[in-house]
């Protein structure tokens, strides 16, 4: 069989995350969308999850919840997806309260920034982001993934990227593996995507 032709572009860093999730999240996973935005990886992990799984979205925006929710529901995946109007560094308490224990998480995914289309008033900012990164570290399944797309084109943007490209780095090898993956040839700061997945106990990373 001849080998499929790659489309001329490379995929973006939001793709390569789709495509990662895709491998972990089963039919029956639980994840967490940690900024909801306006609902495009809910509604992908969503579909991911299949019946049985459950999604639990959070955002701090009123206007995001809303927006991820309309978006679920005209997809007819609403029935999987638990919004939660409130910020990822209190991860704890909004995952407990839907009676989520660590160790459960399969995905947790991150999408940076701004709400595209409401200012950038309310963008995700280091402290609090590296905040609910270790906790989705400690709510992660054991062989589950961690999906950051970073993006360094906005006022703090940068620092921020850094500061989880260096979380990431930190990692020990032996628990984790960390990526990275993003443009070296575009102007003006492109987004990156740093990406962590567990490892088994014994040390091997899944699949691999
Ligand atoms: N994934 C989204 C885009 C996310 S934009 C999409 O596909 O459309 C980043 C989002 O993070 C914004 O909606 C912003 O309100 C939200 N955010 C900022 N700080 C947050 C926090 N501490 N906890 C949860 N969400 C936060």
């Amino acid at each position: 069989m001849k080998p499929e032709m790659p489309s001329q572009a490379l995929p973006r860093p939001t793709e390569i995350a789709h495509q990662l999730l895709a491998g972990v999240v089963r039919p029956g996973a639980r994840a967490v969308d940690a900024t909801a935005g306006n609902g495009h990886d809910t509604v992908f992990l969503a579909g991911l999850v299949g019946e049985s799984g459950r999604v639990l979205a959070l955002d701090i925006q009123p206007e995001a919840v809303a927006a991820t929710r309309a978006r679920c529901d005209s997809a007819g995946l609403g029935g999987r997806v638990r919004m939660v109007h409130g910020g990822h560094e209190d991860w704890d308490s909004h995952l407990a309260a839907e009676g989520w224990e660590p160790g459960c998480v399969a995905a947790a995914v991150f999408n940076l920034g701004y709400l595209p289309g409401a200012g950038k008033s309310r963008i995700t900012k280091p402290a609090t982001t590296l905040v609910a990164l270790e906790r989705a570290l400690a709510w992660l399944a054991t062989d589950g993934l961690i999906t950051v797309v970073c993006y360094p084109g906005h006022p703090g943007g940068a620092e921020e990227g850094e500061a989880v490209r260096g979380w990431a780095a930190g990692l020990a090898p032996k628990d984790y593996q960390s990526m990275s993956y993003g443009y070296l040839n575009q102007p003006s700061a492109p987004p990156f995507l740093v990406a962590v997945r567990g490892r088994r106990p014994g040390g091997a990373v899944p699949g691999s």
